[in-house]
């Protein structure tokens, strides 16, 4: 068994948070802090089985309910958005950030500034904030771990070739639930169509984000901010078993890839316990029970999401941030059953194209970006105009 590592997960009652707590119970964690924005039932019973030091909750009723939930306990209960800051902060061997948007940000900031290792499943941190990040990683040397399955695959085929020049990276994607389907037929989708992914099940927004492509345009700015390639160099392919989960290519066309059932403990375990493996209870995969891989193009006339992506990173300054921005505000709609699905890109295209932005990247800049496009998208949906 591995040393007791001790973590802190932000966004514990997630898809990735619930998923982490498994890992930590398998091998014996500790854990230094939890924090969620409402689910208050389902983090009282986390935090009685795993008896953090701290509970972090966003939500101001849901911060006054988990405190009378646990007073019985000794653990400390903190609220908003600062307090979040203040608990990633706290001297651990990794903070998890399992949050979704955005607001995953600063609290990577806050992880990174206080010497804390991050394993990194919120993308919208590096898609919104990656200069920042990067810097703050290097400054204050320590590590970043990707979590998403494509990224954590990409980081173990780098592994060993810190010399070796990458000629690209092939970031598989699973093509999502409308595989095929042109713009005609995406017009009549609905919410649950769109949440019923092939592969992966994992919380409602990146699911969505699945649907659109969006998911692989953010992946692919997260893969140009995490290993320090162009835009050009990374290529998307869609592979419809999710069992390649990315691949590099050196200098001298040898490609090296990491192949799994698609099972996010799987990098979600790797994240903690690099640079060494542990067992897991992961499934196993059986090339012989996959039978056949493929490989093919992905659409990106009808899935403008992630056309729109590459403009985005090409751009550079705030607009990635103004692209995801208008995507959160807009998914948030489609999952209100306030827009339908196909008006996700329409707004998101639509806000990259009427906003200026900035070139410069700061936390004002960024946080001015994200709010001049949510507003953009309210207004267009307010108006009906859609
Ligand atoms: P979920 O929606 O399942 O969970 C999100 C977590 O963040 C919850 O704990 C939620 O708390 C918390 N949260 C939501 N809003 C706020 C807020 N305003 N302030 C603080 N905390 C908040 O998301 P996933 O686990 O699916 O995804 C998390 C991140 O990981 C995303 O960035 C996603 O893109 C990425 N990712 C996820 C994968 C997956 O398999 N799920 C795969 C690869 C990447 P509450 O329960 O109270 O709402
Ligand atoms: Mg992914």
């Amino acid at each position: 068994m591995d040393e007791k590592k001790t973590l802190t997960i932000l966004g514990s009652t997630g898809s990735i948070g619930t998923q982490t707590l498994d890992v930590a119970r398998m091998h014996g964690y500790k854990i230094k802090a939890l924090t969620a924005n409402s689910s208050a039932a389902l983090i009282e019973r986390q935090a009685r089985e795993f008896r953090p030091e701290t509970v972090c909750m966003t939500d101001a009723a849901a911060y006054n309910d988990v405190r009378t939930r646990l007073a019985d306990t000794g653990i400390k209960v903190v609220c908003g958005k600062e307090a979040l800051c203040a608990t990633a902060a706290l001297p651990v061997d990794m903070v998890i950030n399992a949050v979704v948007g955005m607001v995953g940000l600063e609290p990577t900031l806050a992880a990174l500034n206080a010497g804390n290792r991050v394993g990194l499943a919120n993308k919208e941190t590096l898609v919104t904030g990656g200069e920042l990040v990067k810097a703050a990683e290097k400054a204050n040397g320590v590590d970043i771990v990707p979590i998403d399955s494509e990224h954590s695959a990409i980081f173990q085929s780098l592994m060993g070739n810190s010399q070796n020049k990458i000629n690209k990276i092939i970031l598989t994607a699973s093509g999502g639930p409308f595989f095929g389907y042109n713009k005609e037929r995406l017009r009549t989708v609905t919410l649950e169509q769109a949440l019923h992914h092939p592969n992966w099940s994992m919380g409602r927004k990146i699911t969505t984000d699945s649907a659109t492509l969006m998911n692989k345009g953010l992946e692919l700015i997260e893969a140009v901010r995490l290993f320090d390639v162009t835009p050009e160099q990374v290529e998307v392919v869609v592979h419809r078993q999710s069992i390649l989960h990315s691949a590099v290519e050196y200098e001298d066309g040898a490609v090296i890839g990491q192949l799994g059932v698609p099972d996010m403990k799987i990098p979600i375990q790797f994240a903690v316990t690099y640079p060494k493996r542990l067992p897991s209870l992961s499934g196993r995969l059986s090339l012989f029970d996959v039978g056949t891989l493929t490989f093919g193009r992905a659409d990106e006339e009808t899935f403008v999401c992630l056309a729109e992506a590459r403009r985005a990173i090409a751009k550079g300054g705030t607009a990635p941030t103004i692209l995801n921005g208008a995507n959160e505000a807009a998914v948030a709609a489609f999952l209100d059953g306030k827009i339908p699905f196909l008006c996700i890109g329409e707004l998101v295209c639509g806000c990259c194209e009427a906003l200026p932005y900035s070139a410069e990247v700061s936390l004002d800049t960024i946080s001015e970006a994200d709010r001049a496009a949510r507003e953009y998208v309210g207004a267009q949906i307010q108006k009906g105009s859609l």
